[in-house]
């Protein structure tokens, strides 16, 4: 009987283990960090409700807060996305990766932290009665050890938690595009509490340029300035992102899932949703691998069926904003707005799926 191994305890994969487990698969994580919250501040937890709703994993007990909509900035141009109804949590990735730890280990998944396995050891789980699943992020070892793609587009980022940040409105996280600090990416505010605030920033890799220096010259506009007053830095941290999905994903008896595969949207870097759901196709795939002999090379056609069209349309869309020029970008945002952009955006928006919202529009369009 096969077993599986997952390499890396992060958010997706303990989702795959899971997931795994369920199918009564015999399922071993292995992880380098101690304990399940270590590095968790790295990372941000903005993320919709639909999409938590949608991928079934736990959260509720890691909510810090609620937003309604966005602010985006474009230099002198602001576009107001607002609505009454929940669009997406902030959560604490700490805590939800502790809530999912447990459910992953209630599940009947065996988690073994603190082994941070080399390329060899790695090797040596190929042993033809294993399915040996990569989940161990961005710089991904699995991929290495049996030579995957690289992964051809990243973000680097840095983010800090300040106490004392000025805030209008609990409930709206702020987004400042601008080539001069957040070349390739942008800027956030994302409101913890009425004081309690995160700041973060990304920058494309092609510029040779690091994330902290960007991160300076962001907290350094005016508005920051202002709304960081006498504001008090908790903590900061650096980090990376891929945005481009490699071109394979599975070869042999392994795959890869999560940021190892490149499944994040290119536009926003948020990969904790689609790579949930590429997790449950990984999952479902070894299953039909074990139990039914079909082919684990399938695992890449079902999940660029399922997901392929909305994560291109993301990198598309990065591409486009990635390649306009400043000036270009505002008179574009001040024509949207004109049309009634954000009237569009606030009733039809999704923040994963650019496909739903389109098919949003034309449904709603089609039954006035
Ligand atoms: C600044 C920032 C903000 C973000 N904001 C959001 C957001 O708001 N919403 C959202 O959806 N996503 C967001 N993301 C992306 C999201 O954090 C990632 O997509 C998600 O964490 C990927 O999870 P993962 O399990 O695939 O990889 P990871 O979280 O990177 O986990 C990989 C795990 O593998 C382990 N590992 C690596 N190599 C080895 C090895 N050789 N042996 C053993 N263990 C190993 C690591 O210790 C780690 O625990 C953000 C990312 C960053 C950097």
């Amino acid at each position: 009987m096969k077993r599986a191994v997952v390499i890396g305890a992060g958010i997706i994969g303990l989702a795959v283990a899971k997931e795994i487990a369920k199918y009564g698969i015999d399922v071993t994580v292995y992880d380098g960090k101690r304990s399940v919250e270590e590095g968790s501040k790295k990372a941000s937890g903005i993320l919709s409700k639909r999409g938590l709703e949608l991928s079934g994993i736990q959260y509720k007990d890691s909510i810090v807060n609620t937003l309604y909509g966005a602010v985006l900035h474009f230099g002198n141009q602001s576009m107001r996305i607002r609505t009454d109804r929940i669009q997406a949590y902030i959560l604490d990735r700490g805590s939800l990766a502790r809530e999912n730890y447990e459910a992953a280990t209630d599940s009947g998944v065996k988690i073994e932290l603190g082994k941070r396995l080399g390329i060899d050891d790695i090797k040596d789980f190929d042993d033809g009665n294993t399915v040996i699943v990569g989940a161990d992020g961005a710089v991904s070892s699995v991929a290495r050890a049996f030579a995957f793609p690289s992964i051809s587009n990243f973000v680097l980022t840095y983010k800090a938690e300040y106490k004392n940040v000025k805030t209008e409105n609990r409930g709206i996280v702020d987004l400042y595009f601008s080539k001069a600090y957040a070349q390739g990416f942008f800027g956030w505010v994302a409101p913890y509490t009425e004081s309690i605030a995160e700041i973060g920033i990304g920058i494309t890799d092609t510029v040779k340029r690091h994330s902290m220096s960007a991160f300076q010259s962001f907290v350094k506009i005016e508005e920051m300035e202002k709304r960081l007053g006498n504001a008090e830095l908790i903590d900061g941290h650096a980090s990376i992102i891929p945005v481009s999905s490699r071109k394979k994903t599975v070869k042999g008896n392994v795959l890869l899932v999560g940021d190892a595969a490149g499944q994040t949207k290119a536009t926003t870097g948020g990969g904790i949703i689609f790579g949930i759901a590429c997790a449950k196709v990984a999952a479902r795939d070894i299953y039909l691998n074990i139990s039914k002999g079909r082919k684990l090379g399938l695992y890449e056609k079902d999940w660029r069926r399922s997901y392929g069209t909305d994560l291109k349309m993301h990198a598309a869309l990065h591409r486009y904003y990635s390649m306009m020029e400043e000036k270009h970008m505002q008179r574009f945002i001040g024509i949207a707005k004109a049309l009634g952009a954000e009237g569009f955006f606030s009733r039809y928006g999704d923040m994963d799926s650019p496909s739903l919202m389109l098919k949003r529009f034309f449904l709603r369009g089609m039954s006035k």
